[in-house]
């Protein structure tokens, strides 16, 4: 090939290039997929239904891990480094990890706090510290409707080529998770107001408490990093034999022994409550038991809820 015919063949493949329209977004992958990094498996779960097949998601936690511990690895922070979007909770959910998200900013990719798109007067103080908020958002549907739409803007800011898709992606979840809301709210309505109480290992369901109507007692706070001394098991059992609580409940991610002391403390005392089963408290559950997504996990809370205590 002549030194002139390779000019223009080149001239003739950068037209090409120009007219056929868009370019792939520098935030896109090999694939063209956009590459998200999310932190918890609700997360990972929305970035998903909202991204579509415009993304390709790796989150950090696997089913049954406790973000409030979760200790990012070296791993981790490259593929934080590396992702175009990554989507956090914030209000301190990924207590071990604020560092690394304030490290982030200024590097290029689009970094998604939900924290950032709620409305502070929806929120709930922690009972631990009332200075701050309690993390646990996902508990109502309505806030989570809210980090869904938090999700959709940062991908439509990240990839705009497929803003369009963005939206319509959220639209149609909106409308599965308000099925959602009325379906825990039928659901609530079955146990009996004076037995909607839950007693779980640690305060994950005060906005479930709230959005549904059941009083809530955590055995540890919000946040799982302290364990729950003999002084609040002892107290947590005298309000369960006193309002004749029929059932607690363990959580996934958080250690079982906890609420079995409970349950012994409350036996102690001269009366029996049963194990009401597990919830999902800061994890979605997995594939083999029929609960990878968000919406599967709180309709199978709620349905363990309502058959242990009605
Ligand atoms: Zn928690």
């Amino acid at each position: 090939m002549t030194t002139k015919a390779g000019r223009i063949l080149i001239l003739m493949l950068s037209v090409i290039l120009i007219f056929s329209g868009c370019s792939p977004s520098p935030n896109t992958d090999a694939g063209g997929k956009l590459n998200v990094v999310a932190t918890t498996t609700m997360l990972a779960d929305l970035s998903g239904i909202i991204g579509g097949e415009h993304v390709s998601v790796s989150g950090l936690m696997g089913p049954g891990i406790d973000p409030h511990l979760y200790q990012a690895s070296a791993g981790d922070v490259q593929l934080l480094q590396k992702a175009a979007v990554v989507v956090y909770n914030g209000l301190h959910l990924e207590g071990k990890m604020g560092e690394i998200f304030g490290s982030l900013s200024g590097q290029g990719g689009t970094v998604v706090c939900i924290e950032e798109g709620l409305d502070t007067s929806k929120l709930l103080a922690s009972e631990d510290d009332p200075a701050i908020f309690d993390p646990h958002i996902w508990f109502d549907v309505s806030l989570w409707k809210s980090a869904a739409a938090t999700v959709a803007k940062g991908f439509a800011e990240a990839d705009p080529n497929n803003k369009e898709d963005y939206e319509a992606n959220l639209e149609q979840y909106i409308k599965e998770l308000d099925e959602l809301d009325a379906y825990i709210h039928q659901r609530a309505a079955e146990v009996p107001e004076a037995q909607r109480v839950l007693v779980t290992a640690h305060d994950a369901f005060n906005y479930f408490g709230n959005a549904y109507g059941f009083e809530v007692r955590g055995l540890q706070g919000i946040s799982t990093d302290a364990e729950a001394g003999t002084a609040d098991v002892s107290s947590l059992a005298d309000f369960i034999v006193e309002r004749q609580i029929k059932a607690i409940f363990i959580e996934s991610s958080v250690p079982r022994k906890a609420i079995q002391a409970l349950q012994a403390a409350v036996k102690a005392k001269n009366f029996d409550v049963t194990i009401g089963g597990e919830l999902y408290s800061d994890s979605l559950g997995d594939e083999a038991a029929g609960t990878a997504t968000y919406i599967l996990t709180f309709k199978a809370n709620i349905d363990t809820i309502v058959e242990a205590l009605q």
